[in-house]
């Protein structure tokens, strides 16, 4: 999707993708920066290693713990966290998130991720639902340490019921994500309410079953395709400085991906 940006633009650059063992990661950092790079993405298992070849981080990046972009920025190499940004920009073009409520599924990678960008983009609650505890309460305590959001621990209760005044409802777990497109959210399908913004991770099939049952109460949904391609164009902004066209990337995604709807 990179590349079918780069071409629609005319812009000089090429996206290439390397596969990288753990124990050769500070080599190819290394090539990278001999070679003048512009940048990477870099995925698991590496979004924490990377860090110790870094110079600095951005501030979400920082808190979450994790990088998958990393920007030369001329004199310094920057570790920088699109999943939730990506994310937060699709979000915006449905609701704007400041002072409102936001109830999210999951609490793994991206669930951190999104959670930080939402509390730095002014959500004022947050109530995160995860099957275990541990990891629910540790994202809880991420934000409430470091954000001025408020957030709070519910268990995942079979059927759980969303509380009805979250403004915005976010599947951050992998249910629902190809092959196991039958999947879905173990949660009271009744308690999801028109005046509810719902999105979901899941960038393959992005039509889940989750969406598919907002989009026919009425709520505006938003897709994990969106939130990767968004990924993308922040990424390209860092490298390049060039603003591109989410609508080429987002087709290129589709074809890449197969995607028919
Ligand atoms: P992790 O493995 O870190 O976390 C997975 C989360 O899903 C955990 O909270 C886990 O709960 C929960 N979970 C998994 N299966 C179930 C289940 N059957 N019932 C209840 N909870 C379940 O994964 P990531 O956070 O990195 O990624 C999650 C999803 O987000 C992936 O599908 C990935 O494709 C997608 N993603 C999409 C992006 C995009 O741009 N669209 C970007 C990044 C990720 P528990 O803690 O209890 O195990």
């Amino acid at each position: 999707m990179a590349e079918a940006a780069y071409k629609h633009h005319g812009l000089h650059y090429r996206y290439i993708n390397c596969e990288v063992s753990p124990e050769n990661l500070e080599a190819a950092v290394n090539g990278v920066k001999a070679m003048g790079w512009k940048g990477f993405n870099c995925s698991l298992p590496h979004k924490v290693s990377i860090i110790k070849y870094l110079d600095e981080l951005g501030e979400s990046a920082q808190l979450i713990g994790a990088v998958n972009t990393v920007v030369n920025s001329g004199n310094k190499w920057i570790g920088e966290n699109t999943d939730g940004k990506g994310f937060l920009q699709a979000l915006k073009q449905v609701i704007d998130p400041t002072g409102k409520h936001a109830t999210l599924f999951g609490a793994g990678g991206a669930s951190r991720a999104v959670a930080i960008e939402l509390a730095l983009a002014g959500v004022k609650t947050i109530t995160v639902v995860n099957r275990s505890r541990e990891r629910g309460e540790t994202v809880v305590d991420l934000i409430n340490k470091n954000t001025e959001a408020k957030a709070s621990y519910q268990p995942w209760i079979d059927g759980y019921a969303i509380e009805p005044h979250s403004d915005m409802v976010i599947n951050l777990t992998s249910i629902g994500l190809y092959p196991n497109v039958d999947e879905q959210l173990n949660i009271d399908l009744d308690s999801i309410q028109s005046h509810m913004a719902v999105a979901d991770c899941i960038p393959n099939p992005p039509q889940t079953h989750f969406l598919k049952t907002a989009k026919a109460k009425g709520c505006k949904t938003l897709d994990g395709l969106q939130m990767l391609v968004n990924q993308g164009v922040i990424g390209i902004k860092y490298w390049t400085g060039n603003d591109v066209d989410p609508t080429i990337m987002h087709a290129a995604l589709k074809e890449a991906l197969r995607i028919k709807e």
